[in-house]
C-alpha cells in the first residue's frame, strides 16, 4: 500500500506540468543553458520559441527536442542586439501564438580582455548583446503582456520574465570588465522593470548561475586542471548543468513562483559564499 502510493505520487508528479498552456521565447537556445531551458519547459507543458543568432541547425535540433516532450515549438532567427531583428521575431511569434506569457533572455557572449587591451568593440559587442539585448527583448515582452492582460485559467500573472544574469552581478571579474558591467547592469535593470510592470502584473526576475558546463566557459572545464581549478571554487564540488537552471526556470516562470518578484535567484553550488573563507580568514 505504502510501495502503491508512493508510485501514484510519482506518476502524479511526472505528469506536473506547470507552465501547460503557456507560450514562451528563450533567446540564445540554440545552446547551452538556453536549450536546457527550452527542454525544461518543454517537459513543463509549454510551447517554446528558440531564438538562436545563427546556428540554425543547433536551434533546429533544439526544436525537435522540445516536439518530443509533447510540446509545440518553433525556431526563429534574431540577433538580440539589433532592433529591427528583435521587433521582427516577436511580430512572428504574435502570428504564430497570438501571445507570450514566458521571456527568458538567455542570450549572451563573452569577449575577454585586459581593461588596457579592451577594444571599444569588444566592449560594445558585450554591453549589446548581454545588457542591451536584454532591453529589446523584455521591452517587446512587456508590451505584448501588457495587450493580452491576465489569462486567469493559465496563469495568476499577464507575464514572466526571467532574465540570465550570472553570479558576475555579484563578483567582480578581473579580465571581464565588459562581461561584468553588463551583468551588473542586468542586475538593477531587471529590478527596476520589476518596479515598473509589477502594476501590469507582469513578475520579473533573474537567474545568476554560477558556473555551468556549457560552450561559453569551455576553457574553464574542459581539461582536467582546468576542473580541478575550477572546482576549488564551487563549494558544493561539481561543476552545475543547463538542467540545473532549466528547472529553476520553470519554477520562477511558474505559479508556484507567484509571489516572487524582483528577485535574483542564484543557482551556483555555494559559489558565492567566499570559498576561500571556509579555510581561513
Ligand atoms: P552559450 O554560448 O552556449 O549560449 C549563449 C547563446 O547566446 C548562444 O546560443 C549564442 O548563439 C547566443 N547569442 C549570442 N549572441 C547572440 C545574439 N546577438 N542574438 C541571439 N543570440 C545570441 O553559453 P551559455 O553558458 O549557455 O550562456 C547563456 C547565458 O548564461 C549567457 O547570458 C551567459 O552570460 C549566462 N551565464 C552562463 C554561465 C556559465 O557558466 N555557462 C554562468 C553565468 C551566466
Amino acid at each position: 500500500m505504502q510501495h502503491d502510493n508512493t508510485r501514484k505520487s510519482r506518476e502524479a508528479s511526472m505528469d506536473y506540468q506547470p507552465l501547460r498552456g503557456q507560450r514562451a521565447l528563450v533567446t540564445g537556445a540554440s545552446s547551452g543553458i538556453g536549450e536546457g531551458i527550452a527542454r525544461a519547459f518543454g517537459a513543463a507543458g509549454a510551447a517554446v520559441v528558440v531564438n538562436y543568432g545563427g546556428n540554425a541547425d543547433a536551434a533546429y535540433r533544439v526544436v525537435d527536442e522540445v516536439k518530443a516532450t509533447g510540446s509545440e515549438a518553433l525556431a526563429i532567427r534574431a540577433d538580440v542586439s539589433k532592433e529591427a531583428d528583435v521587433e521582427a521575431m516577436f511580430a512572428e511569434v504574435q502570428r504564430a501564438w497570438a501571445g507570450i506569457d514566458i521571456l527568458v533572455s538567455n542570450a549572451g557572449l563573452q569577449r575577454d580582455a585586459a581593461v588596457t587591451e579592451m577594444t571599444l568593440e569588444q566592449w560594445n559587442t558585450v554591453i549589446g548583446v548581454n545588457l542591451t539585448g536584454a532591453f529589446l527583448c523584455c521591452r517587446a515582452a512587456a508590451r505584448a503582456m501588457i495587450a493580452q492582460g491576465v489569462r486567469a485559467q493559465i496563469s495568476r500573472a499577464a507575464g514572466k520574465i526571467v532574465c540570465i544574469s550570472s553570479v558576475h552581478e555579484i563578483i567582480p571579474w578581473a579580465g571581464h570588465v565588459n562581461y561584468a558591467a553588463s551583468k551588473g547592469g542586468v542586475k538593477l535593470f531587471m529590478q527596476s522593470l520589476a518596479q515598473e510592470l509589477a502594476p501590469h502584473r507582469i513578475r520579473v526576475n533573474s537567474i545568476a548561475p554560477g558556473a555551468i558546463m556549457t560552450p561559453i566557459n569551455r576553457p574553464a572545464w574542459e581539461t582536467p586542471d582546468a576542473l580541478a581549478s575550477l572546482l576549488k571554487l564551487i563549494p558544493y564540488g561539481r561543476i552545475g548543468t543547463p538542467d540545473d537552471i532549466g528547472r529553476a526556470a520553470v519554477w520562477l516562470a511558474s505559479d508556484d513562483a507567484d509571489y516572487v518578484h524582483g528577485q535574483t535567484i542564484v543557482v551556483d553550488g555555494g559559489m558565492t559564499l567566499y570559498p576561500e573563507f571556509a579555510q581561513g580568514g
